[in-house]
């Protein structure tokens, strides 16, 4: 008999039967509150009820308008739409499907406009799982032991993770960025150094929200040696943070910024975006994909935009991101397992730490794993696996958020026996 590759490391034993809104409704009859919208997909909710009518309107039109060989409405719609949330200037955009491909885009297109090598992520950065994005990826070994070498040309410097280091955000900033300096003075020169690549807050890699301090010491290195800031927004984007992106919590602004997951609510597609004038040192035909900017993909997205705005859930995420942090904060001060709670909008984390102060993963899995049973699924992230991370849809009500609490507490009540 063919069975699913043990590869796979599947977080619940849940099998969905179908899902709406903030709900998931499994083949085991029962209904569990959705925390974890496919790794923070399904922005708009499952399945709703606007965009599943426009995916279903493009799939009777055109499935498959191959954007190398032909152009299709959703997708000049979409490029459109984009322009009135992205960040001024940057004007032009490139369509993939994944994640990890618009982040392979993203470095191809800052060396071919910088003509130099190197890119330098941050600690805890989680950027894929293709062997380039793995390369650039340092939120856990597991995502690049085993299948060395890995792409040439990528250096790694600090993140201000002033909790780990149980330092004050600013001094924790100030030495994230003296280590930066110290490597474009000792291993990458600048004018060996084509791009910073960093989250405007760490998902896979423990959900951290990066410091605006840190942001804007990135900004000002950026312009001062002439490198290309690449925000990958693919996690903190599209309003899951409060804001429309995860930078907008700070005044910097990126060269180029990524985006994919919440963009079309499920259906696969991913952007790049950046100024017409960096996109055109990198020649027609360097970037593509068979599949890339697929139509109902686009339409999906179109859909989800719109939502998005009319809906308000921006806001949304906001205020039931304070609601749901409020709650969390509430149960930390009964169960010393929690030693933090942080996180933007609707991108909350939960880290769990022994009492000297060190990461605790059996009791986040188990917390994890626990949330299950009470109905709530949730995810854990973090390189020591310790963090429960909560990502609820943007369109999350009060009481949806209550019940959440509820079942999470009593998951970590039964953990802490
Ligand atoms: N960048 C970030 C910030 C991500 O969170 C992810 C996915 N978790 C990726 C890139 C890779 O996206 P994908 O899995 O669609 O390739």
């Amino acid at each position: 008999m063919t069975s699913l590759s043990p590869v796979l490391k599947q977080a619940t034993p849940v099998v969905v039967d179908h899902a709406l809104g903030s709900w998931i409704h499994g083949t085991d009859g029962r209904a569990y509150l959705d925390f974890t919208t496919g790794i923070g997909v399904t922005s708009t909710g499952h399945c709703h009820p606007r965009v599943v009518a426009a995916a279903r309107e493009q799939i009777g039109k055109v499935i498959h308008a191959q954007f190398t060989t032909v152009m299709h409405p959703p997708l000049l719609e979409l490029t459109e739409k984009l322009g009135d949330v992205l960040p001024a200037g940057l004007d032009s955009v490139f369509y993939a499907n994944s994640g990890s491909e618009a982040v392979e885009a993203a470095i191809r297109l800052a060396r071919m406009a910088t003509a130099r090598p190197n890119i330098v992520v941050f600690q805890g950065g989680f950027h894929g799982r293709t062997v380039a994005a793995a390369s650039l990826t340092t939120a856990g070994t597991k995502f690049s032991a085993g299948f060395a070498p890995l792409m040439a040309g990528v250096h790694m410097s600090a993140f201000p993770y002033a909790y780990r280091y149980g330092w004050d955000e600013e001094t924790a900033v100030a030495f994230a960025l003296q280590e930066l300096d110290y490597l474009l003075e000792t291993r990458t020169a600048p004018a060996d150094t084509a791009a910073f690549l960093i989250e405007p807050a760490l998902g896979d890699g423990g959900y951290l929200p990066t410091p605006p301090a840190f942001m804007e010491g990135l900004r000002q290195r950026a312009d001062r040696h002439g490198i290309a800031l690449i925000f990958d927004e693919v996690q903190a984007g599209v309003g899951r943070t409060g804001r429309f992106w995860g930078h907008q919590h700070s005044s910097a602004t990126p060269d180029i910024l990524i985006t994919a997951k919440g963009i079309a609510s499920g259906f696969p597609i991913s952007a790049i975006a950046a100024p017409t004038a960096m996109m055109a040192k990198a020649w027609p035909g360097s970037q593509g994909g068979t599949y890339g900017g697929n139509a109902v993909s686009a339409a999906a997205a179109v859909a989800t935009l719109d939502v998005i705005e009319e809906e308000d859930l921006v806001e949304n995420s906001r205020v039931r991101g304070d609601q749901l942090q409020a709650g969390l904060k509430e149960i930390q001060a009964r169960f010393p397992a929690i030693g933090d709670v942080r996180g933007l909008g609707l991108m909350q984390g939960i880290e769990f730490t022994a009492a000297d102060g060190t990461p605790d993963a059996a009791t986040a899995t188990a917390v994890q794993q626990g949330t299950t049973s009470q109905g709530l699924l949730t995810l854990t992230c973090g390189p020591a696996g310790n963090v429960v991370r909560l990502i609820p849809a943007l369109v999350v009500t009060q009481e949806e958020i209550a019940t959440g609490l509820e079942r999470f507490e009593a998951a970590v009540a039964a953990v802490s026996g």
